[in-house]
């Protein structure tokens, strides 16, 4: 039931709101450092244990089974709601660790990094604009493949957020890094940017958001939400990302640029990002039966006797059972002609690739394809993405580039807001190029290290190892920067 998303997605937001706080007033002040330590860390404890637990079970019971139709004969027990929440990474942290090295080593996120991310970045290499190791300010040379493609360059984007009192107090961190804050956190600036190791900062493409005192609900890390439906969530911050990087990016991309170059934009594997149109072809929106409730989708193909066959996943007005219903798993791979009898519909947890419908159809061509709506956006116009593996901050390694941005402004903070105004531009221009580029090299480190099959732990050693012997020379502030994240 947990893996549906709709449900996920819903739990997710209950949890969010912070209802289940049994005391808000001893939270607010917790969320704001209020408490001796001690005592923040008994209440931390409680309410990992306790509170947030007790609470969801009371939700999930009285407001959510009811409201989807589920019956639940002697509800959910209190063990249960907490190894869901920690299945689900929900988790009290201080955010100054940055990374969430723990949730590296999760079996999904490994097979995305090692059988996706890693070798879907080395079919680039050839193709990457790099710098040479120790001498930044020199292009590695590579020998080209062909004169036909463009050189590629690695754009990182990311957002981030500051205040005029920027203390770095704890905060929930879930599983797709949205950092989250209470409300009245006070004024503050929300900044959308790109880095390359070409020209280092786009100033060109920046983005700045201002928000105050008065807005309602949470932050997400991208947005304020104000509504519960995560599904619309995810849709709203999935456009507003599309149009930035349409409208700004790419934009500003291709005049810094020219036009020999193509961007390969990382993007962060956060469910806003990885949003799919409503029509898509995913299995997942499906039934296995014709009708009910479940998406219409566009039409999908398959190939039969060499030929490409287009399938409507919808019936026509004039079926004479089904008409203008979605036609269902079953349905579709009948006309495919890969039902078989007695195949299983959906299984709670697949064993192979022929093990239920759902599995055969998800490993079709067709669905196989299905882009998200952000790579939709960035190929249609004319450049590359690539989705980073969750988790995995020092892939990206504009994350550095946001530890140098606070520095600057904390070191040159009086606490107001006209000030962070004004120093904000200064301190995103203050990085300089060769740093940029250092960092870049440390992605590549990890990459290397991680194809190497080394673990979190030891990958760390040998990107520390690296830098130190490498940029000895250069324990400037920027590079701090990086190493913090290192311990
Ligand atoms: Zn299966």
């Amino acid at each position: 039931m947990l893996s549906d998303p709709v449900i996920a997605a819903e739990l997710r937001a209950y949890i969010r709101s912070n209802k289940w706080a049994m005391d808000p007033e001893k939270l607010s002040k917790f969320t704001q450092d209020k408490l001796v330590p001690k005592a923040a860390r008994e209440y931390l404890e409680h309410v990992t244990q306790n509170e947030m637990p007790r609470g969801l079970k009371r939700y999930m019971e009285i407001e959510l089974f009811p409201r989807i139709h589920l019956r639940v004969g002697r509800g959910i027990s209190l063990p249960t709601a907490q190894r869901w929440l920690h299945k689900e990474g929900f988790k009290y942290t201080n955010h100054k660790k940055g990374l969430y090295f723990d949730r590296h080593d999760r079996p999904d996120v490994v097979e995305f990094r090692q059988g996706h991310f890693l070798p879907a970045m080395k079919a680039y290499e050839a193709r990457l604009v790099r710098y040479v190791v120790g001498d930044v300010d020199e292009e590695l040379i590579i020998p080209r493949e062909n004169y036909v493609e463009r050189r590629l360059v690695l754009l990182a984007q990311d957002e981030m957020t500051a205040q005029a009192n920027d203390i770095t107090s704890k905060m929930w961190v879930f599983e797709d890094q949205h950092r989250l804050r209470k409300k009245g956190v006070g004024r503050g600036l929300h900044k959308s940017d790109t880095l390359c190791s070409t020209v280092g900062w786009l100033e060109d493409g920046t983005q700045t958001l201002e928000y105050g005192k008065n807005y309602e609900g949470y932050w997400t890390g991208e947005l304020f939400v104000k509504q519960v439906n995560l599904i619309d969530h995810y849709m709203g911050i999935c456009s507003d990302f599309c149009a930035k990087i349409k409208e700004k990016i790419i934009p500003a991309f291709e005049r810094a640029h020219g036009a020999g170059y193509q961007a390969l934009i990382m993007v962060d594997n956060s469910q806003g990002h990885s949003a799919y149109s409503e029509d898509a072809l995913l299995v997942s929106r499906m039934n296995v039966h014709p009708g009910g409730k479940q998406a219409r989708m566009h039409d999908g193909w398959f190939i039969r006797d060499g030929s490409k066959i287009i399938q409507p996943m919808v019936y026509p007005a004039n079926h004479p059972t089904h008409a203008n219903a979605a036609k269902g798993i079953k349905a579709v791979l009948t006309e495919r002609g890969l039902y078989k009898d007695r195949l299983r519909g959906k299984c709670k947890k697949c064993t192979s690739d022929s093990c239920c419908g759902k599995r055969i159809l998800e490993l079709q061509p067709d669905f196989q394809r299905q882009k998200s709506l952000v790579q939709e956006v960035i190929e249609a116009a004319g450049h590359l993405c690539i989705l980073l593996p969750k988790f995995h901050c020092e892939l990206n390694f504009i994350e550095f580039f946001w530890g140098a941005v606070k520095k600057y402004l904390r070191d040159n903070c009086d606490y107001t807001f006209d000030t962070l105004k004004e120093n904000m531009p200064k301190a995103l221009a203050s990085v300089q190029l060769q740093t940029i580029r250092r960092w870049e090299h440390r992605m590549y480190q990890w990459m290397d290290a991680y194809r190497a099959g080394m673990g979190t732990t030891n990958a760390q050693k040998q990107v520390k190892a690296f830098s130190s012997t490498k940029y000895k020379s250069h324990r400037r502030v920027p590079e701090a920067v990086a190493r913090t994240f290192d311990q």
